[in-house]
């Protein structure tokens, strides 16, 4: 379900000389020696994506159709905050109050996100940018499906690249899992400093889980100081 597979083989395109994008999310691909030896394009959507300023991001997103969701929610949530910021939170879907409102994390578990950025000294929109895996809310807040995230992810991907965060704090399985294209649980990916495309990432609970769950708000307290620790070991 993770990011990594930006670039796909075209049929036919073994050794036509067709440069790829650069792009940080590209890192983690199969490395010089396959790409010598295979000619790797993008899908042209996402080569588009990827290559889109911000203004033409928001726009293919807030037009999107690219997959059902859009027939379901009342409008797209892109993300808020400063585009400039060393801190990018990432989050998985809008849910209902994000709907109808058209920001992120603007329900009870924004709220929790709120009171989680202020004890580490943060506030949203202040080098804060915030946004989700999806930028529409699937109905009933159901999980997403791994279709939904592959076609959506590029527009997160893009979000990154234009931001150039000096850290990425994934909250909750979704983000981190299509973030690090893996499997791993929450549990086994807290307290380490992972890397996104080379921007060093660290995984957290996500905050509605966190309402559920009380004892485990201990741990994520835990999280946002390592959060913080990592982010003064990199300024
Ligand atoms: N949960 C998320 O993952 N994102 C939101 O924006 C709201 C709730």
């Amino acid at each position: 379900m993770g990011l990594a597979p930006v670039w796909r083989l075209r049929k036919g395109a073994r050794g036509a000389e067709v440069p790829p994008v650069p792009s940080r999310s590209t890192q983690s691909a199969a490395g010089p020696a396959a790409a010598a030896t295979e000619s790797m394009v993008a899908d042209p959507r996402e080569e588009q994506i990827l290559r889109m300023d911000w203004a033409a991001l928001k726009a293919k997103v807030a037009g999107c159709t690219d997959c059902g969701l859009r027939a379901t929610c009342k409008q797209t949530v892109f993300g808020v905050g400063d585009e400039r910021a060393a801190w990018m939170l990432v989050g998985e879907a809008p849910g209902a109050e994000e709907d109808r409102l058209g920001e992120p994390f603007v329900g009870q578990a924004g709220k929790l996100l709120d009171n989680m950025l202020a004890a580490i000294g943060l506030k949203r929109g202040e080098n804060v940018y915030v946004a989700n895996v999806l930028k529409c809310r699937p109905p009933g807040n159901r999980n997403p499906g791994p279709d939904e995230v592959a076609r959506c992810s590029p527009y997160l991907v893009r979000q990154i690249e234009l931001i150039r965060p000096k850290l990425v704090v994934a909250m909750g399985r979704f983000a981190a899992q299509t973030l690090l294209n893996s499997d791993a649980t929450i549990a086994s990916l807290r307290g380490s400093v992972h890397r996104y495309a080379g921007v060093p990432l660290v995984v957290t609970y996500h905050p509605a889980y966190l309402l559920r769950s009380l004892p485990d708000k201990a741990k994520a307290w835990a999280d946002l100081r390592f959060a913080v620790k990592t982010m003064q070991g990199l300024s």
